[in-house]
């Protein structure tokens, strides 16, 4: 018997996983063990601690994809040890990433052909920096030949992703974020007129807000910049931010015109692991000519065999992501996207019907696939009197598992609360009854337990990471 219990304790082989003595002691969190354990050990600690994520398919709060069917994940264990930035060693997957970054300029209907500038990127994030770095570089370029001072630069946004907040403030230009009206929830021409000047690098709308999920007028806002340069000669660049729209509109909303049609369009980013449907880690940039991308800003490295450009943020990247995207674009073809898209539309559409039934609420966007994109956003109606607020409903649905974002909103709007769905691939008709019932019972349970401190912004798991602005610089980080 002590001999059993002393095997035991040293883990062998015989002994069940939990059964071990490392599942009967807490295991070390802040510094590495001495030594290593079983395999089957290791991965049930860590994969019991994963345990208290939030369940991905619940998680209504991101824009990321969160359904692979089973190619998708032999593709990515094929390719778990292909490094993209190794182009020489890998050609195929660099062959891969070039595909994607044609048929991209294709479905964006850029004049460029196979002269096609572009590359991936981890994601929208590092494409918006090297987007706006390419508009940065442009405008002093053409600031410095006309013997012109170059150092305020200030890029016009509508409420953009928290990316551009950062582009702003890591590369040294200002932000001019047009702000909101309640009943003005995107930047409109005269808005962006409004501030245009000689040392604007660029105007960035969205296609697809993140607070609200609707597109901006990029064709108008396009128009008011042709006249700008007609009657004032300043001649002002359009970068699209169509993170989830650019792998949307093309399929649903063909006619809509928000891309390269537009001659003012310079570049475009959007998210391979939003409607792109790959797996996370991928993002792509498009620019429209070869001058729209300054040549100081490419490296050329021939370390790795070969002579490479890079244009990147990061140097090593996995490349499985990438693969992935093109698998999607084979499998799926224009038509598999635009039936996936389809059906997400008609289960927002179907859930911002019943929205404004079960509560004293606005549907501020309600899934209409000419402007916006498969998602669903809405607030307190008016002077709508409710025991709760729309934080005290995030958090209550929560306890089924649902994770749906509440957020105040930005500038000059901040004491709107707003609630946002995504309604992405993998979120059945069915589902979306089951949250509807699931809100419906939240709603019921304050009308008999009102709440008498309403939860507000600073109490809030507030779900909206994207929206979050970039912390003050903290000096010291606690473990
Ligand atoms: C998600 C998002 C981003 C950031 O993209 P990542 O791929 O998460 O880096 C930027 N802009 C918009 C409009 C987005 O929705």
């Amino acid at each position: 018997m002590a001999l059993h219990r002393k095997r035991q304790r040293a883990d062998g082989a015989t002994a069940d996983t939990y059964a071990t003595h490392a599942m009967q002691v807490s295991v070390p969190r802040f510094h590495m063990p001495a030594q290593g354990l079983r395999p089957d050990v290791a991965f049930h600690l860590v994969n019991d601690d994963l345990m208290l994520d939030g369940n991905a398919r619940q998680n209504l709060a991101t824009f990321c994809q969160t359904w692979f069917d089973d190619e998708i994940h032999k593709l990515m264990d094929l390719s778990i040890d292909k490094n993209m930035i190794d182009k020489d060693e890998y050609p195929a997957t660099a062959e891969v990433e070039s595909r994607c970054v044609h048929i991209l300029a294709e479905l964006w209907n850029s004049p460029a052909g196979v002269d096609t500038i572009g590359c991936s990127t981890t994601g929208s994030s590092e494409a918006a920096m090297l987007g706006g770095l390419a508009l940065k570089w442009r405008w002093r370029e053409r600031r410095m030949a006309d013997g012109k001072p170059a150092d305020r630069p200030n890029l016009i946004t509508g409420p953009v992703q928290v990316c551009w907040h950062k582009f702003a403030r890591y590369f040294d230009v200002e932000l001019r974020e047009v702000p909101l009206e309640r009943d003005r929830l995107v930047m409109t021409p005269d808005e962006v007129l409004k501030r245009v000047d000689e040392n604007t690098i660029g105007v960035v709308p969205t296609l697809g807000v993140t607070f609200t999920c609707q597109y901006e007028p990029i064709a108008d806002i396009a128009a008011a910049l042709d006249r700008l340069q007609a009657e004032r000669g300043i001649d002002v660049p359009i970068h699209v931010d169509a993170a989830s729209g650019g792998f949307i509109a093309p399929f649903v909303a063909p006619n809509l015109q928000w891309d390269f049609r537009l001659p003012r369009v310079h570049s475009i980013n959007a998210s391979g692991h939003k409607f792109g449907l790959a797996p996370l880690g991928v993002g792509w940039i498009i620019w429209r000519e070869k001058q729209d991308l300054p040549e100081g800003l490419v490296f050329r490295v021939n370390y790795l065999g070969g002579d490479m450009p890079t244009f990147a943020l990061n140097f090593s990247r996995p490349g499985g992501q990438i693969i992935c995207q093109y698998y999607l674009m084979l499998r799926l073809g224009k038509d598999g996207y635009r039936l996936i898209h389809e059906s997400c539309y008609g289960v927002a559409q179907h859930v911002a019907k019943r929205i404004p039934k079960l509560g004293p609420f606005e549907v501020l966007y309600d899934g209409d696939s000419n402007s916006g994109i498969p998602a669903v956003s809405w607030t307190l109606r008016e002077g709508a009197k409710a025991h709760y607020s729309l934080f005290d409903l995030s958090d209550r649905l929560r306890s089924r598992g649902w994770q749906v974002a509440a957020y105040s909103m930005v500038p000059n709007i901040e004491d709107m609360v707003v609630m946002r769905i995504l309604i992405r691939h993998g979120f059945s008709r069915d589902m979306a009854d089951a949250l509807l019932d699931d809100l419906q019972r939240s709603l019921e349970y304050f009308k008999t337990h009102p709440v008498t401190h309403k939860m507000g912004p600073e109490d809030g798991r507030s779900y909206n990471h994207d929206a979050i602005k970039p912390p003050p610089i903290r000096a010291k980080v606690t473990a």
